[in-house]
Formats: C-alpha cells, structure tokens, sequence
C-alpha cells in the first residue's frame, strides 16, 4: 500500500449538515475517511441547517446516519467517540449574510488552537436553488479569499439546462477561481468507473482494437429497479435525461470514447473529455424523434409486490409529463468514431439495477468453422459492469471440451470481489479525499458541464414542448418502453441483457 499522504489542518463546513446526503452518504465516507487514518489529525466537520441542534444531538444523528449506512456497518464505539470529538454544529439560515460571521469565528477558534492555517472545504449538500445564495455570501463575508486554501464543492444538479448552468458557473466565477470548485458527479468517484482508464490506458492490447475499425457500437446502461416513490416534487421538473444522461451516462460515453491524454493529471484528463462532448453530433430539432425515446412507468407487480405508476406516487402530478426512462443514440464525429453508434439508455421501475457499459467487437471477416458446429455464435463482446456487480468481462468464442468441434461463448472474468479482498471505498470517500488533496481530476470542469447541456438541450427542448400522448408506456419490471426497442432494432441491433452475476 503506498503512503498516506500527509494533509494539512482541514475543516468542513457542510452545508444541508441535517439533511439526507449528509446522513446517507458525506458523514459515512468522512468517518471511514477517519477510521482508515485519511484524515489529519487536526480535522473539524462544521455542520450547518436551519435546525435548532445542540453538537450532541447533531452528532447523534451523524452516527444513525453511520449506523444505518456504512458499508462497515455499525461504528466501532471508541471510533466513534474519537471521530465525534471533531464534530460540531452550528444552527444557520444560509440566506442570512450575518450568520456567516459564526462560521469565520468557529474557523479562527480553531487555527489558533492548532497554531496552524487549515484548508477550509465547504460542501454545499442544499437543494440548488441555495447555491449562488451560498457562494456569493461566502465571498462577502471573505470566507475564501484564500485561494490556496479554500475550495468549494457544488452537489448535483448542476443548472437545469444549458443557460442556468452558465449563470452558475459565471457566477461561481466571480468569486472562485476553476481551481477552488469541485462539482461534483458521484459516478466518477466510483472504483468500477475510475478503472475504465486504468483498463484502457494501462493496458497495451486495447488500444489497436479501441476504434471504429473493430468495434461495432457501444451500449452503456443505468437501470434501477427503484420508482422515484417520495420525490416526485424533484423529479417532476427533471426527468431521466437531465437527472441521469446528461452528467452520469455521458461522463460514462466520455470515458469509453476519450482520447489517450499525455499524462493523468485533472486538466489533461478534463481536456480529452471536453473533446468527447465536443465532437459528439448534434441533433437538429427534426433528429430528436429518430434518436432519443422517453417513457414513462405505469403500475405493476415487482418481486411479487404490487407497485404504482408514476404518476400515483405520493404526491405526483397525476397528468405528469416527467420521463422515469430514455434512450438515445449518440455519435461522435471524430476520426477514431465515426460512424460507430453509442446507445444510452437509463430508466426506473425497470426489470433489474445494474449499470453496465457493453463494447460490441465487429465480426469476425471470415467464418472458417460451418455453422453446425457454432452452438451459439457471438461477436466479441467486452462488458464493464459498474454496480452492484464489479467486473469486466471479455465474451469470446471458444472449442467446447470433447472429441468433436463445437464452439461456444465463453467469458473471460476480471472480478473485483474474487481478485480483491479489501472493500471498494464508496465514491464519497474516493470525491470527499480528492477534495482535501486539491485533485480535481474526477470532479467535473465548468466546460465540461456546459458541453453535456448544450448537446442534450435539443432533446429536452422538443420533449418539453411536445407532450407525450402515451404515458405511461412501460410497466414496472420491464426493461422499458417499445419504443426503446425499435430505436436499437432499426440499426439491426438490440439491448443486450444486463448480467446477472453479482447480486440485484
Ligand atoms: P435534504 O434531505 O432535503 O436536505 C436539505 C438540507 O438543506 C437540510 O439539511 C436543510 O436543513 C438544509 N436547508 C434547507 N433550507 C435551508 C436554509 N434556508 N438554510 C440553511 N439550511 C437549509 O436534501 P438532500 O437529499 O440531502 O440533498 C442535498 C443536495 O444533494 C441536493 O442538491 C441533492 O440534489 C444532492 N444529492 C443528494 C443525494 C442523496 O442521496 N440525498 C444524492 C445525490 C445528490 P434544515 O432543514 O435543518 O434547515
């Protein structure tokens, strides 16, 4: 194991400290963070809400948090009390340019206890609305006026679509340069996702095959099994193309299709992947209904239980319009692509979770074998499975045992649980370390953000506009609408299934 690197004093300010990503997610990472000696000895997590908590009672909402969502399980108690002896919290309405004062006081407290200057991280974990409110009050009450040591991190949603993204990043601009801002894609933090470029850029025999002349088409994707249940207020006004394509299955297609960059450090990296979304074709108004299909889900049975359609969940809109699926075809017009179709297609209430990017090899040009002998014949195929399985596996074809010639698909497995002993960290803790270190490699540029509305806009554009007469056009435990089918099949292809081999 290499060496820990060694961090200077670091305080959190967590903004939205009593809400549900903080419980769920940002405590658990911070305490493994803690647990596995990331963190410096001189840390402090500030948590921050409207709620009237005493640090006590903060903390003993982090550890239900950590108890009920570590991938450790419950916290060791002597852990435990060593780690909440760095957590306080502070009662503030984010609006309130005043209360900011408190949080410049809290910092300074604990730069002279520890003789020290510390960096100073403030994770906006708020609805996006509270964003610019937050950034701008930061920056008059000169919270961050030390770039070296003051860094920002945006959750996701970045902007609605493309102008509310440049309004954000226009004004985050006015008061933070591109090096303090961490927005964050929780995808880019995952294992499975960061081994893509190790698997492509490590590794000497992929890269001859890795293009147009050897590869068919690529298929990437993201189903849940879940409904979107209390969030209909949210979803609503998303939808699966803004909530999911255009941040986690593009910045998948990205890593698929990127360039070789000269060396791995963030603007290298962000550069080759900002030409992905640049070279990516645009669709005129009239394309969109060749390349894109939404869908929505309509009521059914899962896993033996009778679940509701979209538009009956808790408080949803009953005439709602909301894709909970999409499907589009993209391209990217460049040398190494051209004319090679990369299907996305991400939805809810679909038959099984799995994420998984599929690369589909060309034929073979010359069959010698005759057909009798083909059991089951298959182009090469090269499947990454993100979550929950971990693998990447390559499907060739192979002699089955025996004294005749009989051929079959086999599969070639790299797999994380039987190569690896120690846990995969979860993403926030990868995202939450990277932040302390000044790495934004994983973290998304303003470009970047940018690039991905500007392709799906027409989409969303036509799909707002245009009503759709059909929802609900799927049933829950389906893998989606008809309409994705024939979107696939009218190229001769169609949607691979997703494997079963790790756990649903
Ligand atoms: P949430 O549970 O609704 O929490 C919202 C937080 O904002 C609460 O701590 C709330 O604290 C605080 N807040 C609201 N108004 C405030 C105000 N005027 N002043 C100060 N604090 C205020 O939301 P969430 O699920 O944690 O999501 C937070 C962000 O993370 C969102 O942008 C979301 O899109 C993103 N995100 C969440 C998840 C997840 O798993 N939850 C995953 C990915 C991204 P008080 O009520 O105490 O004021």
């Amino acid at each position: 194991m290499s060496a820990k690197p060694q961090l200077p004093p670091t305080i959190f300010v967590i903004f939205g400290g009593t809400g549900d990503l903080n419980a769920r997610k940002l405590a658990p990472a911070l305490y493994h963070l803690f647990l596995e000696g990331w963190l410096p000895g001189q840390f402090a997590i500030i948590g921050t809400g409207r709620t009237a908590l005493s640090d006590e009672q903060f903390r003993a909402r982090l550890l239900e948090g950590i108890n009920q969502f570590s991938r450790t399980g419950k916290a060791d108690k002597k852990t435990w009390a060593a780690f909440a002896e760095h957590v306080v919290y502070q009662a503030a309405d984010v609006k309130d340019a005043a209360t900011y004062q408190q949080f410049d006081k809290r910092i300074g407290a604990y730069q002279k206890e520890w003789g020290a200057p510390a960096n100073i991280i403030y994770y906006l974990a708020v609805a996006p609305e509270f964003f610019p409110i937050i950034a701008e009050n930061i920056a008059q009450s000169k919270l961050a006026t030390d770039a070296d040591r003051t860094r920002i991190v945006i959750e996701k949603p970045f902007g609605h679509d493309l102008e509310s993204s440049r309004e954000l990043n226009q004004l985050l601009g006015r008061h933070f340069t591109e090096r303090q801002i961490y927005r964050i894609d929780h995808y880019l933090g995952k294992e499975t996702v960061q081994n893509i470029m190790a698997f492509r850029f490590a590794n000497a025999l992929l890269e001859p095959l890795w293009n147009r002349n050897y590869i068919e088409h690529v298929q990437i994707s993201v189903t849940e099994q879940l409904g979107v249940g209390e969030r209909s207020g949210y979803y609503d006004g998303a939808g699966a193309l803004r909530d999911m394509i255009q941040n986690h299955l593009l910045q998948l297609l990205c890593l698929v299709a990127m360039e070789p960059p000269v060396d791995f450090t963030a603007d290298e990296v962000r550069n080759r992947k900002v030409d992905v979304l640049r070279a990516m074709r645009r669709f005129a108004p009239e394309d969109v209904r060749e390349s894109a299909v939404r869908g929505q889900y309509g009521a059914g049975w899962m896993e033996g239980e009778q679940v509701p359609g979209y538009r009956e969940e808790p408080g949803a809109n009953p005439t709602s319009n909301a894709e909970t699926f999409a499907a589009v075809k993209f391209f990217v017009d460049n040398w190494r692509w051209q004319g090679v179709p990369f299907y996305v297609r991400t939805g809810k209430r679909l038959h099984r979770s799995a994420s998984v990017i599929t690369i589909q090899f060309r034929d073979v040009p010359h069959r010698i074998f005759p057909a009798e002998t083909a059991e089951s014949w298959q182009q090469n195929r090269l499947i990454i499975s993100i979550q929950p399985e971990m693998s990447i596996r390559l499907q060739v074809q192979a002699k089955r045992p025996g004294l005749d010639m009989m051929l079959n698909t086999v599969d070639m497995v790299f797999d994380y649980q039987g190569t690896y002993t120690n846990q995969a960290p979860e993403a926030y803790e990868t995202l939450l370390l990277d932040t302390m270190l000044g790495d934004q490699t994983l973290f998304m540029r303003g470009d970047q953000v940018e690039a991905a509305w500007d392709l799906i806009m027409p989409i969303l554009n036509s799909w707002q506009h245009r009503t759709s007469q059909n929802f609900p056009n799927y049933s829950a435990d389906s893998w989606g609408p008809e309409v994705a089918e024939a979107l696939i099949a009218r190229d001769g292809f169609h949607w691979f299934t997703l494997p079963l081999h790790g756990k649903k």
